[in-house]
């Protein structure tokens, strides 16, 4: 249920090599794309080689992105240095440059195994690569713990997957990728000339490099306005983070979740994003340290989010934000073309908020001035600062953020505009299915209508500053956020 084939082509059985593209799983462990192609080359006797790329012509690519996907490479490079395999981690140095370097690899492989993320530019770019290679091309499912073609139609309302999920979930739970997929494994030794003239023509990128990137990125033709943050990328610094919130942040999930100031939350989903980390990892770790076993999930098909796992409130409620709510963006772009379109909005939203697109606006804020946090709210410019600082916003006052822009843009397809440029410019796990359901969430999506109907959003859920000043201690926050400079 986890593979699928992206061409008719056959394995070659005279390749020299299995060949594993890695462009969203960009990890060695909890990985069942790796694990697929060791796998392979275990049964063709085949040694293995790892590719993974980073291109430069992507929307939104900056210095903050390649940092965090660079040191990823870092340590996935350290990863695999005693493994008997190549790695080939390769930064494309200008646009186009990799143009043909997918092929030659491929040329002399027996099959090729790469990743499947829905979204983004990477199902057209697999899509298009399948049709070129004339050896098999599979894409391995690693997202969730419910693997994507598991459900045949996407879900109005997280309650509705609730209960898919509740009934259909538990046997998934059992199929769990290796934590160590090459450990074991009797492969072949790679020789390191393998793919010599491949790598003469298009140099992996060194671990020198690797160590200390900045001269290398500022020469690349993307983004430099968009600084790296603070933030580490890497497997290393997600376990290191999960670590970190299994112990501080989830004792106090449920209750501190929307709190601020009190940051409990488990800041993972830049890791998750990049495939830095799998859920199915978070998952193992947050069972182990429940003392939990699949014999404790209720059996009952309720919808309701406590009781369901047989965890502790705080387990639950998270997970329901890291499977519930997360899967549901995955399920979305995993099934309809135009997750990423206004158009998908629920019919109730589109009409009532045509019905309101005449509606007086007292702010009419451009793209430019939200980029600049230029908004007559300062806990609002507080929030996008955060966000251009640091590449994330509390995820409370991002759903504040969200539903500001649609009360400060002309229509509400501007809005949308907006908040998808902004969010995947500069978040560091923007351009994934869940920024598409956050964003649209702030329009309508998975929601429902709400009373009183009000000016410009209808019967969108309403949200205000002034109401979460009341609701939550923000004057820490608005200090750390305050000032006309954008960064720090
Ligand atoms: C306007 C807007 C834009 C958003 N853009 C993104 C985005 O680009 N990328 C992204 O991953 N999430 C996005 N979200 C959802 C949510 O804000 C983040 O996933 C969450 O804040 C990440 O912080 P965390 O890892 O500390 O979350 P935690 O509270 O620790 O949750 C654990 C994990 O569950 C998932 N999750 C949590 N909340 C949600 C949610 N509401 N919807 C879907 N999955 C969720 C994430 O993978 C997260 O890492 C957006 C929400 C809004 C309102």
């Amino acid at each position: 249920m986890r593979i699928s084939d992206i061409n008719q082509a056959e394995v070659n059985p005279e390749g020299k090599y299995v060949l594993y593209w890695m462009i969203a799983n960009r990890r060695t462990e909890w990985n069942f794309s790796l694990q697929r192609a060791a796998w392979w080359a275990e049964r063709l006797k085949r040694p293995l080689v790892i590719f993974e790329a980073l291109r430069v012509g992507y929307e939104w690519a900056s210095d903050r992105l390649h940092t965090f996907v660079l040191q990823g490479m870092r340590d996935n490079l350290a990863a695999m240095s005693d493994a008997p395999l190549i790695y080939y981690p390769y930064v494309e140095p200008e646009k186009d440059a990799a143009k043909g370097l997918l092929t030659s690899l491929a040329s002399d492989a027996c099959v090729v195994v790469t990743d499947d993320f829905p979204c983004f530019f990477l199902p057209r770019m697999v899509k298009a690569v399948g049709k070129k290679l004339n050896i098999k091309l599979e894409a391995i499912d690693s997202n969730g713990l419910l693997p994507l073609r598991a459900a045949d139609r996407d879900f109005p309302r997280a309650h509705s997957l609730r209960r898919f999920l509740q009934k259909e979930l538990p046997p998934h739970l059992e199929i769990v990728p290796q934590a160590n997929p090459l450990s074991g494994k009797s492969f072949p030794a790679a020789d390191p000339k393998l793919i010599a003239g491949v790598q003469k023509k298009w140099p992996a990128i060194d671990a020198d490099t690797l160590d200390d990137p900045a001269d290398f990125i500022a020469k690349l033709p993307i983004d430099h306005d968009v600084p790296p943050v603070e933030r580490e990328g890497g497997p290393l610094a997600a376990k290191t983070q999960l670590k970190w919130f299994l112990k501080h942040g989830l004792p106090r999930y449920g209750e501190d979740r929307n709190d601020v100031e009190k940051e409990c939350a488990s800041q993972l989903s830049a890791y998750l994003h990049f495939g830095h980390l799998s859920v199915h990892e978070v998952f193992a770790a947050l069972t182990k340290q429940e003392k939990w076993d699949l014999s404790q999930i209720s059996p009952k098909v309720t919808g309701s989010r406590q009781g369901w796992w047989g965890m502790s409130d705080n387990a639950e409620s998270f997970l329901d934000e890291i499977v519930t709510w997360r899967e549901l963006g995955y399920n979305m772009c995993h099934l309809r073309d135009d997750y990423d379109k206004y158009s998908s909005l629920p019919d109730w939203a589109k009409e009532t908020l045509e019905e309101h697109k005449e509606d007086e606006r007292e702010f009419i804020y451009t793209m430019n001035q939200f980029e600049h946090a230029q908004t007559h709210d300062e806990l609002w410019n507080a929030a996008q600062r955060q966000l251009v600082r640091e590449g994330r916003i509390h995820n409370y006052l991002r759903m504040l953020w969200g539903k500001k822009i649609l009360h400060w843009t002309n229509t509400p397809q501007y809005a949308a505009q907006v908040m998808i440029h902004l969010n995947n410019k500069y978040a560091l796990d923007g351009r994934n299915p869940n920024s598409y359901s956050g964003i649209f969430w702030c329009l309508g999506r998975y929601d429902r209508a709400w009373g009183p109907e009000r000016e410009i959003f209808g019967k969108i859920r309403y949200m205000t500053s002034d109401s979460a000043m009341r609701k939550l201690s923000l004057k820490g926050y608005l200090r750390e956020y305050s000032g006309d400079r954008l960064f720090t």
